[in-house]
């Protein structure tokens, strides 16, 4: 089973179950490489990280972080789930 990388604009076969290809998971800072791994090991019954917001606030960093560095300009697929993790971690009933 492989999926695209989660970079923006690339589309390296990727192990599923990890976050990018090498090239590009090597240019994630440390932290958040960390804060990536425990959280996506910790909650990955059920894609419970997608409703994690200290997974998906490190993946958004990070993609946006790489799309920067790479001037690549696209849709970050994770912001659009962070911005309901924290809606829903606010205990927002609305
Ligand atoms: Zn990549």
């Amino acid at each position: 089973m492989s999926r695209d990388c989660d970079a923006i604009g690339c589309t390296t076969p990727t192990a599923s179950g990890r976050f990018m290809c090498l090239k590009h998971w090597r240019m994630v800072p440390k932290p958040l490489q960390d804060t990536i791994n425990d959280r996506y090991r910790t909650l990955r019954r059920d894609f419970a990280f997608l409703s994690d917001v200290a997974y998906l606030s490190a993946a958004v960093t990070a993609i946006n972080r790489i799309a920067a560095a790479e001037s690549k300009q696209g849709t970050n697929p994770y912001q659009r789930h962070l911005a309901l993790a924290q809606k829903r971690s606010q205990g927002g009933t609305s």
